[in-house]
């Protein structure tokens, strides 16, 4: 059986003793196994990192920029290979998977504008005949840690940004999706990228703990579940590292009474349960507001049961669960939420999919009248249940909204520009939608949610990015001439 292994320094490096299974969600059979890091691979891969850095970040902006859109044209190319590698080891649908690496690739074209990013000012005579210019320099090793949902796309809201500035990258992606990134790393390589800058360390723990702590590795950009960000955070900042964790989500929609439902509808559905809702965008507590909550309940229920679950590669519209764990948790909840008393109005653990073998399905799933003590509204559930809450006001809605402990993204759904103001000025989160129901900004913006859903203090790409990746320099300049003379030990006054 195929072992996906480590990139480190321009080649593959074989796994040691450590092994994991690696399947594909939508047969349930076990396709390769990834090497797990030990500590002494993490090492080599800080250790090559860190020889590419010093010519790496001293080649030429121009030289940079040429890697990184020769990078580009062969993504674009070959981004049909990328989808399918993801749908493989995922198991979202073939075009999921084809828009997640098109969001990545807005990334690397931002980045290919990095010499304007890296501008910095200029004040002449600030003082008589001394001025002063701003610069900004990469910081060196910096590693990247992802989670399973986005193979490609949440590692490039990173590193097109963190190479283009000159830095040189680790990264270290799910187990459960581990071909990816090494595809990655050898579309860099013929990109032109220098070995040892793009690095791709595969494991758990004893990877991501050595990246921590590890005094080479200047910076971390992290993305996952909430406990293993605010972890990462601590350890990372704790080991002097800039740190930018990004965790988990409860992601609200409102309805109010005078949005258009059919569109609403359409919006929760896609929510809801693009990705089989593994999104840390998704829409998974649809607020209600009034006496629309039957009709749209009907109208969300009619497209649920219309969706056709089953393999990626079969043109249906929802795949599987990432692993059988996962779906076990998942059905977990859907009971757990009709124990509790929401009532169960589509029921997504029966589903008959359209796939070989024994995948990990759960079909789309719609509570109604869930409150906000059952366990189904208070957890990440990252499947595809969508649970309607009724409330009777803006009011009531935009307070559970602010009174959840996430602040990733969300969104609201009306005719009323002063009500959308209203709630764009309000709410406590992060990412906001008006008539939009995954929010997700554009490279140029960044992304970021706001409470439990980040620890640090950047955001993600957008001149967030550059600046995470960048530090600064402030420089004061005076060319002496003989006018200049004389001693005088006092601080310099402006003049
Ligand atoms: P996860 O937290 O289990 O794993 C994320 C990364 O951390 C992986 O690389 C994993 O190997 C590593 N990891 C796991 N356990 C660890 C431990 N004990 N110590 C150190 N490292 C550990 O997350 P996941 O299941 O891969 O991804 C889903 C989660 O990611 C969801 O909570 C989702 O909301 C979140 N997510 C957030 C965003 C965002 O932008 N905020 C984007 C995508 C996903």
């Amino acid at each position: 059986m195929n072992t996906i292994e480590h990139w480190i320094n321009g080649s593959y490096v074989p796994a040691g003793e450590r092994t994991a299974p690696v399947s594909n969600p939508a047969t349930g059979k076990v396709t390769a196994r990834v090497a797990l890091a030990s500590v002494e691979d993490g090492n080599a891969a800080v250790a090559a990192a860190k020889a590419a850095f010093p010519a790496w970040r001293d080649t030429s902006l121009a030289r940079r920029t040429q890697i990184l859109f020769s990078f580009r044209e062969l993504l674009n190319s070959r981004k049909e290979e990328l989808a399918a590698i993801i749908t493989s080891e995922h198991g979202k649908v073939l075009d999921d998977a084809l828009g997640e690496v098109t969001r990545g690739q807005e990334v690397v074209e931002f980045a290919c504008g990095i010499p304007h990013l890296l501008k910095g000012s200029y004040t002449e005579n600030a003082s008589t005949k001394v001025d002063i210019h701003s610069i900004r320099q990469a910081l060196g090793p910096v590693a990247i840690i992802s989670p399973f949902n986005f193979p490609a796309m949440v590692p490039m809201w990173f590193f097109p940004i963190a190479i283009a500035a000159g830095n040189t990258v680790i990264i270290k992606p799910s187990e459960k999706v581990p071909t990816a990134a090494v595809w990655m790393a050898e579309l860099w390589k013929e990109a032109g990228l220098p070995d040892g800058v793009f690095n791709v360390l595969q494991g758990d723990k004893v990877a991501v703990d050595t990246l921590l702590t590890h005094p080479d590795v200047k910076a971390v950009s992290f993305v996952g579940s909430t406990p293993i960000a605010k972890y990462v955070y601590e350890t990372a900042t704790a080991n002097g590292k800039r740190v930018q964790a990004l965790g988990g989500a409860k992601n609200h929609m409102i309805v109010l009474p005078d949005a258009d439902l059919d569109l609403a509808a359409d919006a929760a559905i896609n929510a809801g349960f693009g990705s089989a809702g593994e999104r840390c965008m998704a829409i998974s507590a649809l607020l209600a507001v009034g006496d629309i909550a039957d009709s749209l309940v009907a109208k969300i229920a009619e497209r649920a049961r219309g969706l056709r679950t089953g393999d990626g590669l079969r043109g249906c519209d929802m795949g599987p669960l990432v692993t059988a764990q996962h779906r076990d948790k998942v059905a977990g909840y859907v009971d757990a939420g009709e124990a509790a008393g929401a009532t169960l109005v589509v029921d997504g653990r029966s589903v008959m999919p359209d796939a070989e073998g024994e995948g990990f399905f759960v079909g789309p799933t719609l509570f109604d009248n869930v409150t906000t003590d059952m366990s189904i509204y208070r957890d990440e559930i990252f499947g595809p249940v969508l649970s309607v809450v009724r409330v009777d006001s803006y009011d009531e809605a935009l307070a559970t909204i602010n009174a959840n402990p996430y602040g990733n993204g969300t969104a609201i759904f009306t005719n009323d520009g002063g009500a959308a103001r209203r709630f764009e000025n309000e709410v406590e989160v992060g990412m906001v939608g008006i008539n939009v129901p995954v929010p997700v900004p554009m490279a140029y913006y960044s992304f970021g949610g706001w409470k439990n859903s980040l620890f640090g203090d950047t955001h993600a790409h957008g001149t967030e990015g550059v600046g995470f990746f960048t530090r600064g320099k402030a420089v004061t300049t005076r060319w002496l001439d003989p006018s200049h003379g004389g001693i005088n030990l006092g601080f310099p006054q402006n003049n």
